[in-house]
Order: structure tokens, then sequence, then C-alpha cells
């Protein structure tokens, strides 16, 4: 009724899904629901949306919303739940200090929620056992940026690809995964048809259709790709030497191991190679954009480092039409990482390993606690659950029963571990059902805060309708049971604005320790000011070359000069063998986001793809004696799906992939990522989606 009444007028927020960070315009349409446009002030998108983008007025319906907190399965008051949440973690740390607690947070959540959830756990309980989904996503881009630059910094902007004379794609289906920017680039190719388009990755998706050139590469050979174009850089004398003498380390050491570096590791003929060198090397702009296809590898950082080898070697970074170009899956992975989201990371980016940087930290805070080191990553954090370690266990936003790799085993350690809380908007996960309290959240549309997405633009997400039952934001309800375990003071925030202040004003104390995230002139920002906020990218404090980076070769490392690193290619880390012989790989489908909670509610969404299935290469299908939409088990050494066959081409021999989206309890549901095997790259942590090795057989009832 409350949502029936919500006032119709326009507001302009962002949207929830992917990384691109859309400007959306809500309007409560009088029913309970919303009227959704893009917002043509936006300068992501300058009005444009993508199907999901345009149907969250369709995902916003109560029917199975979590309206009050639950305690053991039965409904419960704030005050019963959330002193129970405050007094089982006190008695956890307690008895078994602060690393027997750990939260697992979500790039769903805003910045505001992630700041206060990353002072609790770090500042106050004195872990740094936080860790996040965004792990899974772009974990191994943070790494690279962090080795080559010293800060995880994006070098450039969406308009850099418009500039571009080349644009490569490696390991992403921008036209699935970020559909905005497949238009804004589909958009500049038809504008200016000498734009070069290239796309890589073993799969001809849909992006492949807008590509000059598709390179269908073999699983894992990245790295020795862009080995090779390192070499090919030295050898061809374009090597930008003045650059390199001036601002970049290590360019021997990285040329060496790029000379020995076997290109047969690429799968691609020499003249396939040949002709993508020249392009590269010849094109005077380049924009490499990178996506999961890199980070969600076992060797994803050193990938990372190689595609940025390059750029550093040619002086191509940072300048108009110009860099690598790490795409974030999620709508605020960039947010959390700006406050310190991932278990190895302070907020600001500053460095949990620095004691100068803890320091500041802890002294700007007030805090009582530090921990002198990095937390546990997502999958050594379920590990440590699963060997009884973790003994306290809060959840937020995220399914890690469905979308952490050996997804069974996960569950299971999750349902054995002592105290689960777990926040969300539904029950309806696979994850809230283990849960021994369950929080009532806020979702999207119900929220506000802030956002940043893949060219660090910072944009408001905004109220539109009114909270749901007793639901309350994330940010409040970390702060309520911060404030039971006695750290009220210290999180005595109303609203989101407040926390946003205090963010902005540590970015100064960040920025006084030389790191380039500094959004100080923002620390005195009135409530009015931050409803109005409009999106901006940062830095602030010292705006450069219209808000890129590094063409002035200033760097965040020691010695300020930026480091190319020696990259030895590494094959996944799951062996083929008799037993196993097909390759798995996982990604998305266009019009469903992570494990459906939101999107499954549009009966439009879920008109593209209905079901989960398995994409497999005809030859492979016959061999098999599998026909198209026939069923099929799918089965690797950490669990087994049943999947409907997709016979395609665009697939390659000994190649399978299956979307992640599907849930449920039981393997014929589709819950792929339980077949995935937990390697993770031993840099960044991520785990390796796209690598493991299954085997395939008709599905047989008997
Ligand atoms: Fe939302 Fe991404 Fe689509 Fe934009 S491209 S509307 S941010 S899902």
């Amino acid at each position: 009724d409350l949502r029936r009444g919500a006032r119709a007028c326009a507001v302009a927020t962002t949207c929830p899904y992917c990384g691109v960070g859309c400007g959306v315009l809500a309007e409560p349409d009088g029913q309970g629901g919303l009227k959704i446009r893009g917002d043509k002030a936006h300068p992501a998108n300058a009005g444009k949306l993508c199907s999901k983008g345009s149907a969250l007025g369709e995902t916003v319906a109560l029917d199975d919303r979590l309206l009050a907190p639950q305690v053991m399965g039965r409904e419960a008051s704030w005050n019963e739940a959330l002193d129970l949440v405050a007094a089982k973690f006190a008695a956890s740390i307690r008895e078994h200090g602060p690393d027997s607690v750990a939260m697992y947070v979500s790039g769903q959540l805003l910045t505001e929620d992630y700041y206060v959830a990353n002072k609790l756990m770090k500042g106050y309980v004195g872990t740094a056992n936080i860790d996040t989904n965004s792990r899974l996503c772009m974990a191994s881009s943070v790494a690279g940026h962090r080795r080559a630059f010293g800060t995880d910094t994006v070098p450039g902007l969406y308009a850099d690809w418009e500039e571009a004379d080349l644009v490569v794609l490696v390991g992403s289906n921008l036209a699935w995964c970020h559909p905005v920017l497949y238009q804004r680039l589909a958009a500049a190719k038809k504008a200016r048809p000498t734009l070069k388009v290239v796309t890589i990755d073993p799969r001809r998706t849909a992006t492949s259709d807008l590509a000059d050139t598709h390179l269908a590469i073999a699983p894992g050979g990245d790295g020795a790709l862009f080995n090779g174009l390192l070499a090919r850089i030295v050898a061809q004398g374009a090597v930008d030497s003045a650059y390199v003498a001036r601002h970049v380390s290590g360019l021997p050491e990285a040329v060496e191991a790029a000379c020995a570096s076997d290109l047969g590791m690429t799968g691609l003929s020499a003249e396939e190679l040949d002709a993508f060198y020249r392009l590269w090397i010849d094109s005077e702009k380049v924009v490499t954009v990178y996506s999961q296809g890199i980070n969600q590898s076992s060797s994803g950082s050193d990938k990372v480092n190689a595609i940025i080898n390059c750029h550093l070697a040619t002086g191509r970074i940072g300048k108009p039409g110009m860099g690598p170009f790490s795409v974030t899956g999620q709508p605020n992975a960039m947010g959390g990482r700006e406050v310190g989201g991932l278990a190895n990371m302070l907020a600001c980016h500053l460095d949990i390993e620095e004691p100068a940087h803890r320091d500041a930290v802890q002294g700007f805070w007030v805090s009582p606690e530090m921990p002198d080191g990095p937390g546990l990553k997502a999958v050594d954090m379920f590990r440590a659950v699963e060997q009884g370690r973790i003994k306290a266990l809060w959840i937020i936003s995220t399914n890690p029963a469905v979308s952490m790799p050996e997804a069974d085993r996960v569950r299971a350690a999750i349902e054995g571990c002592d105290f689960v809380v777990v926040s969300d908007i539904t029950a309806r996960t696979d994850t809230a059902e283990l849960a021994d309290v369950l929080l009532p959240a806020t979702g999207w549309g119900e929220k506000d805060g802030t956002v940043t997405n893949s060219e660090r633009m910072i944009s408001r997400q905004r109220r539109v309708l009114p909270a749901p039952g007793a639901a309350r934001p994330d940010w409040k309800i970390i702060c309520d049971v911060a404030a039971r375990m006695g750290w009220g003071e210290a999180f005595d925030f109303d609203g989101p604005a407040a926390i946003f202040r205090e963010y902005a004003a540590l970015s100064g104390v960040a920025g006084a320790l030389g790191r380039d995230f500094d959004i100080s002139a923002l620390a005195e920002i009135s409530d009015a000011e931050y409803e109005a906020l409009a999106p901006f990218c940062w830095p602030l404090s010292a705006r450069k070359s219209g808000g890129r980076f590094f063409a002035d070769g200033h760097f965040y490392t020691k010695d300020n000069r930026a480091r190319m690193l020696p990259i030895t290619p590494r094959a996944p880390q799951s062996q083929l063998s008799e037993a196993y012989p097909f390759r798995f790989n996982t990604g998305r489908v266009r019009d469903h986001w992570h494990t459906m909670t939101r999107t499954a509610k549009s009966a439009r969404l879920s008109q593209h793809m209905a079901e989960p299935y398995l994409e497999l290469n005809p030859t492979d299908a016959a061999d098999l004696g599998i026909k198209p939409a026939q069923l099929v088990t799918v089965e690797s050494p950490a669990g087994s799906a049943i999947l409907r066959a997709m016979v395609s081409e665009r697939i390659g021999r000994g190649e399978v992939f299956a979307p992640m989206h599907w849930t449920g309890q039981t393997a014929s549901a589709g819950r792929i990522d339980a077949l995935v095997a937990a390697n993770t790259d031993p840099v960044s942590g991520q785990p390796e989606s796209k690598g493991s090795a299954v085997r395939i057989r008709r599905f047989s009832a008997a």
C-alpha cells in the first residue's frame, strides 16, 4: 500500500547490474512498480539502457521479499535479531580471537555500506577477514594494477574507446555483459569505420559479430599472446624509449621472459598472430579492454600484467584513445575497492601491509584494533569455515552456496558453521536457507548511497520507493550491530551522507600519503549537496589530462616508476585427462544477473534463455552421440550438473561453456559452480572459473 502511494516523480539513480554504471530515471507507477528510462544526463550511457536495465521496473515486486528478521526460522524483532548477532560475534571474538569471525560481502553493496562493514571488521573487530564476491570478478585486475602502477587505478575513460584507432576486447563478451558499452563502441565504429575492433576469446560470442577480427585463442593462451606482442614490439623497434627511460622499470626482464614464451599456447596460426601484432603496433591509439576471461584464471594477475607491459613499453597509457582497461562485472566492484572491500586492502587505496598506512587509518578511525596483515580471501575464507576456524560468519547480499567454486562444498561448510547471519532482500536463496539469523535488507530502489563504475565515475544511487516491511539499509544494520558490540560512537551515522563525508575525509589522509584516491574536497558536503551530487570521475583534487592517469609518467610505486613484470605463461591449473577431457568455460547470459534473485522476476528477461544449457561443438556432440536440445550430464571431480545441449560452431572442439546463473538445491537445476575447481591465482586469490576439466555424457534417468 505504501508503494502504491509512492510519489510519481522521476528520480535519477543508477542501474544495479553491471559495472558500466548507467544512469536511470525511475518513477513510481502508482501500482507499486516503477517506470524506467535511461538518464540522458548521465555520462556513462547518455540515455541508453540494455534489456536488464530497462526491465528494472519488473523486478521490484514484493512477492518473495524478506520483510522481517528471522531467528532460527521464526520471525523476530530487530532488537532480538541484532542482540543475538552482536552477542554471538562478541562471544566468538572473546573465546577464539578476532580471526574466528568473518564477513563475506558483495559488489551489490553501496560504497557507504562497504565502508562501515570494513570499518567494523578491520578497525574494531580487528580482523581483515572481510572479503567480497568481487574477488570472483576482478581481483586479478586489482593485483595487476597494484603490481604495475603501485595502486589499483584504472588509467583511462570510456571516451578513450571511442577515440581509439583499435579496441582489443580480450576475454570480454561485452555485447552481453556490458551491453551499453558495446552499444557505444558499435556506434563509434559505425560513425568512424576506420576504428578497428579485435575480439580475443575461445568462443565466438555475440561481441565477435562487431569485430573486424576474432581470434579464437586457446583457453589460457592470453599470457603467451601478449608476451609475443611485447617481443614483437621490441623486435620492430616500437618501444617508446623516452617514456620507458623516464617512467618505467623492468623492461629487460619482461622482454627476456616474453621472448622465451611458447606462442603455441595461443592455439593461433602464425598468420593470425602476425596480423594482430602488426595491427596493434601500427595503430597509434590502442585500448586493450579485458574482463573475466583474463581475470578468472589461475594466472589472471600475470595475464593482466602481460597486457599492461605492452602499453607501458609503447607509452600507450593515460592518453586520449590509449590504455589498458579493465571492465568490472558488478555495479560497485570499484566502490568496494575504493573503501578496502577486499581482505588484502585498506580504504582509499591504502595498503594493509604498510605499517604507516595501517597507523594512518587507525589514527583516523581512533580505533582500538587493526589487523597487521591481510585476511582470508574468498576461497580460503570458506575453507576456514569448513575447518571450523571461522565460527561466526556474516554474509551480506550474495549467494556463495551457489556462486563460489566447488559450491557443494561451500554450501556444506556454511551449513556446518556454528553461527551464520545472512542479510539479503529475500529468504529464497540457497545461502539464506542456511542462515541462523536472517536480516531483511533494502534493495535497489529503496536505498541511498554511491557506486563507482569501471571508469572511476562515482554516481548516486537514490531511493525511489519506501522500504518494504521492516527492511533496513545495510549500512544501518551493520552500524546497529557495531553499537551493540560497544562501538556506538564510531558508528553513529545518521545516514549515508554522513558516512560519505567520513570516507571522503579519510581519502585526504590517503592523499597526504601520496595515494591517488583523494576525494577529500567532498569531506564537508552537506546532506542537500550529497542528495544532488552529480556523477564525477575521480581524481578530484588534481584532475589530470581530463581525468586520465599516468600520461605524465607519475606512478604510485616507491620510485614513482611503473613496473613491467616478467611473465611466464601458465596453462589452466586443472589438467585435462582421459577421464575429464573437456575444458569448462563459464559466464553470463545477456538477460540474467548473478543467481537471478531479481532478473528471474521479469518474464521478459527469462524469455531470452529459459533454462541452463551447455554449449558444445558439433563434432564433439556427434562423437558423444548428443543431439541439440538433449539433456547432458556434466561432471567434474567437484560435482555435476544436468544441462540442455546447445550445439554450436561458436565454440571450439574440446571446450564447453555453461552460464552461471541458475540455482536450486539439486544439480539438475544447473548449479554449475558446483563443477568449478577451486583453483586460485596465487597473487590475487581469484578462482579460475573458466578452466576446470569436465566430462560429458548423454543424460540417462536410470
Ligand atoms: Fe545496467 Fe549494465 Fe545494462 Fe547499463 S549496461 S543498463 S549498467 S546492466
